[in-house]
């Protein structure tokens, strides 16, 4: 059992997910981080989760140094969601919102803003999540002495007058991008209070530079936040959302679940989202990676008793095959079977939208995509007729030929495939099907055919 990492002072482990344009450094980041925090000694160790490593309280003030006072946190540690960028982001819903309580938003300092930048802004901002801003590759500012791994004031204080002043170009580039999208911000160190002023920390990802002010500032951030809205008791029946559905051999389909409350046990009966409504059915095993150093032995996984948020588990359990990523999970332990069922269907609901109206019809590959597509659309004002994950079916093509005029009937994939003869039937029937896995260009490529459709009646 990990407890380690989990249960202190009534907070459970905030969970920490990375978002950013491509190229800008999340993956090298979350390695940096991983790599700077397996600690040899005293303090702990950070531990592998599926889908997520968790970084405890004092790996977190041995990397940060002098600027984490470990005292002065009820926070076990930070949870990093492992699968940096939005696709993941949105997937990972939990009741109400996103299921990262706070998030790292990378920005190369070279390169600024970009589209994916606005766009994760854009979500973080629905979702309300608070973030911090990764100002990355400070190292790349020419003339730039490397001190590997310190603190930035430590390596600004070696600088010379002229990296300095680029370095704050820079820095204040980024603040005035972020002040354009609507957040106020500063130089981390000069904020009170990172609810209302989005930190901007510069770090490199490459060096590690930076890296122990960014851990100390999402640490005040996750306290300040935990604090208010995150007590929770860490033994009750477990709820999460599902990370990933997949093949595991010898242990058919499996959830990958990142877990935010309560505790799921080896002898749970629990309700997952499926494709035709929630799934009811017992764990067969719970499962958590093994160290690295054991695997050449023994299996890849190890089983667990129980298993407490926030974690990232593996469960394995008989009738997942059309469990669907970003659906809710709980377990029932204590509480009445048909509650829970009802909760995992108002959740799934609240996504699947069945409006009876003419319009186009949706398909996507996870919940959280689904949430997405359907705000895209609305944004763009094209009426939805039907909303659901899944791949495109016979029946999509059923559905879109009741629109009326015919000419516009639509089904609108992302991230899925076509079933059966769906794409022959759709070609008989007229039903023009779109398919990607980028939200505007599905949009985009609507609209025009509706343009050109209006250029032709004219
Ligand atoms: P992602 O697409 O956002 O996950 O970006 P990656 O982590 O894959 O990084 C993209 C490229 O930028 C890779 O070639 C990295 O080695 C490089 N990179 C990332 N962070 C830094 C940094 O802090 N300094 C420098 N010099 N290069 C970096």
């Amino acid at each position: 059992m990990s407890g380690d990492t989990q249960q202190h002072g009534g907070l459970r482990t905030p969970i920490v997910a990375v978002l950013g344009h491509v190229d800008h450094g999340k993956t090298s980041l979350l390695d940096k981080i991983r790599g700077s925090t397996v600690i040899e000694g005293e303090a702990g160790a950070i531990t592998q989760h599926i889908g997520a490593t968790a970084v405890p309280l004092d790996v977190v003030s041995e990397v940060a140094g002098s600027l984490v006072d470990p005292t002065e946190f009820d926070l076990p540690g930070l949870l990093f969601i492992d699968t940096p960028g939005h696709h993941s982001f949105t997937t990972l819903r939990s009741r109400g919102g996103a299921l990262a309580d706070i998030a790292i938003l990378v920005v190369d300092v070279n390169d600024g803003f970009q589209p994916q930048t606005e766009e994760a802004i854009k979500i973080l901002a629905d979702s309300q999540t608070p973030f911090v801003v990764a100002a990355n590759k400070v190292d790349t500012i020419p003339g730039w002495q490397v001190h590997e791994d310190a603190p930035i004031q430590q390596t600004l204080d070696a600088q010379s007058d002229r990296v300095e002043q680029q370095f704050n170009e820079k820095l204040y580039e980024i603040i005035g991008e972020l002040s354009d999208a609507g957040f106020t911000s500063d130089f981390y160190w000069r904020v009170q209070d990172f609810r209302s002023n989005v930190g901007v920390v510069p770090v490199s990802a490459m060096t590690g530079e930076g890296i122990p002010d960014l851990l100390t500032v999402l640490m005040g951030l996750a306290q300040r936040y935990m604090k208010e809205d995150m007590e929770i008791d860490v033994r009750g029946p477990g709820a999460g959302t599902v990370l990933e559905v997949k093949d595991e051999q010898g242990f058919g389909t499996t959830l990958d679940v990142i877990l935010y409350d309560g505790t799921v046990r080896a002898d749970d009966t629990v309700v997952v989202g499926g494709v035709n409504g929630p799934i009811v059915t017992d764990v067969r095993a719970l499962l958590k990676p093994r160290p690295l150093a054991e695997i050449r032995t023994e299996s890849r996984f190890e089983k667990v008793d129980e298993i407490a948020a926030a974690a990232g588990v593996k469960i394995a359990a008989p009738d997942l095959d059309d469990a669907i990523a970003g659906a809710p999970i709980r377990a029932v332990r204590g509480r009445d079977l048909d509650d829970v069922i009802a909760e995992v269907q108002a959740e799934l609901a609240e996504v699947a939208v069945d409006t009876g109206e003419e319009g186009v019809v949706v398909k996507a590959d996870t919940l959280g995509s689904l949430e997405a597509m359907a705000n895209a659309l609305e944004e763009a004002e094209i009426p939805i007729m039907r909303a659901e994950v899944g791949d495109i079916a016979p029946r999509d093509v059923a559905m879109a030929t009741t629109v009326e005029e015919e000419e516009y009937r639509a089904i609108l994939g992302f991230n899925v495939d076509t079933l059966g003869d769906a794409a022959d039937r759709a070609e008989q029937d007229d039903v023009e099907v779109f398919r990607s896995d980028v939200i505007y260009q599905l949009v985009e490529e609507y609209e025009a055919f509706v343009e050109d459709i209006e250029r032709r009646q004219k």
